[in-house]
This record gives structure tokens, sequence and C-alpha cells, in this order.
């Protein structure tokens, strides 16, 4: 038996993060707040309306938004960030491309009859863009930017703790359509096949509309997806180039 010191072990690190989402709005918005309980910070990805349902349920979730991250800007993802914004002060990012759009929110709410002849408010303007490979992050949540133009030309998905957010790029067996302005379907095919099939097949994509889903299952059953593979000559398993995504480490 020896007599020297136990070793002792450091208190293994526990980050507790929370992910809940809403449907809000119109367009039936899937709004993510993603918070880690123990330091009680939060990001909230696409406050797309009910500003203070989303403010509720972080509350409920004991957590203070301090970021507002979006995956682009068209108004069903916008229309709640002033009023996110005015609870907690959080910054709003969004990719550069996606400006217009964003400047653009009032008169389109008015072109598609939402607004009942009232004004729509403006969303602000950023506090900061975002673009590929940076990070977003609060105290105790971090997520990565892939830059997936398609949708849009300034659409980003977040990725971090083993979720996707992936906004109205991948849906469950889908795209989002690309046929609004700034759309494109081969950059969209070529940002969800060349960039987010890189990441681990395991990951849980929470999109923008409709149900949650996977990697794995998207790329095993997501016609798009299967489609172009197949005019690729590529396998649903096989990935191919690197498409210069830098993977978080
Ligand atoms: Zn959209
Ligand atoms: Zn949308």
């Amino acid at each position: 038996m020896s007599d020297q010191p136990q070793e002792t072990v450091d208190e293994p690190f526990v980050n507790e993060i929370e992910v809940r989402g809403l449907i809000v709005g119109a367009f039936q918005e899937n709004c993510w707040v993603i918070g880690n309980r123990r330091s009680g910070e939060a990001i909230c990805i696409d406050p797309g309306e009910q500003a203070d349902d989303i403010v509720h349920m972080a509350s409920e979730m004991g957590v203070t938004i301090k970021l507002i991250a979006n995956s682009h800007a068209h108004l069903d993802h916008v229309l709640g960030v002033r009023g996110v914004q005015s609870d907690s002060d959080a910054q709003f990012l969004l990719h550069e491309a996606d400006l217009d759009i964003l400047r653009g929110t009032a008169e389109s709410a008015a072109r598609l009859g939402l607004t009942g002849g009232m004004q729509v408010e403006q969303p602000p303007d950023p506090d900061h863009y975002i673009d590929d490979a940076q990070k977003v992050e609060v105290d105790g949540v971090e997520l990565h930017v892939i830059h997936t133009p398609g949708h849009t030309r300034g659409s980003v998905c977040f990725y971090g703790h083993g979720v996707l957010f992936s906004g109205d790029t991948l849906f469950k067996q889908s795209i989002g359509r690309t046929d609004l302005p700034g759309g494109d379907y081969q950059q969209e095919m070529s940002s969800i096949v060349d960039k987010l099939l890189m990441l681990p097949d395991e990951t849980i994509v929470l999109p923008g509309h409709m149900d949650q889903t996977t990697l794995a299952a998207e790329r095993a059953q997501n016609p798009f997806i299967l489609q172009t593979l197949a005019q690729r000559g590529q396998q649903p398993g096989e990935r191919r180039s690197p498409g210069g995504l830098i993977l978080p480490n």
C-alpha cells in the first residue's frame, strides 16, 4: 500500500444544454432557443414572431437570450427580433448577404397582405455580420456558422452540441424553396451535400419549418439529396469532398 496522497480528479465539466422550440406566426416558423442552465445564457435562432412567447419560453428554461442568431432574413424568421431585443438587449447576428431582404421586411409584409393595412415595424439592422467558419457563442453554448447559400444568398446553418439548426436550407424529406429572389437550386444542393452532409450522421436537424430529423435519415431518404447524389454518381454513404467545411474539433 502506498501512503501517497490520493490522486484527485477535477470536477467533471457538465454542460447543461437545453434546446426548446416554438412554432410561431402565420408561416408556422420554428423558433429555437438553445441555453445553458448552468450559465443561464442562451442563443435564440430565428425569432419569427410572438416575441413575448419566446421570451417566456426562455425564462421557463431559466436562461436569458444573449444572442439572436438568424439563419436568414425572410420575414417569417425576423418579425420577433425587435421584441426579443427589447426584453434582453440581445445582439442580432445575420449574414451580410441577406441585408437587402431584411431591410425590405415591412414592404414584403404589406405585399403579402399580412398586415391588414397596418404597418409592420421594420426589424433592426444586425449588430454584427456572421460568415462561414465563425463561431457564435454565449457562456456554455457554442455554435459554428456554416454558410449555406441557395434558399437565400445569406442563408447559414448553425452547428454545435450535436445539433444542426438548418433554417430553411434543409427540411425533413425536403429542402427550402429556391424560387425567391437570391435563390439558387444548384447552390442549395451543393450547400447541403458538400457542407451539411460532412457533419456526423447522428446530428439532430432542427429546421426552420416542420419536424426535426437527423442527417442519417436525410442522407438515406431525402429525395432531393438522393437525386443530387445519383446525378453525381455518388453513393448515399459516401463523403466525397471536404467542401471547404471546417469541422469543429
Ligand atoms: Zn425562408
Ligand atoms: Zn421560413
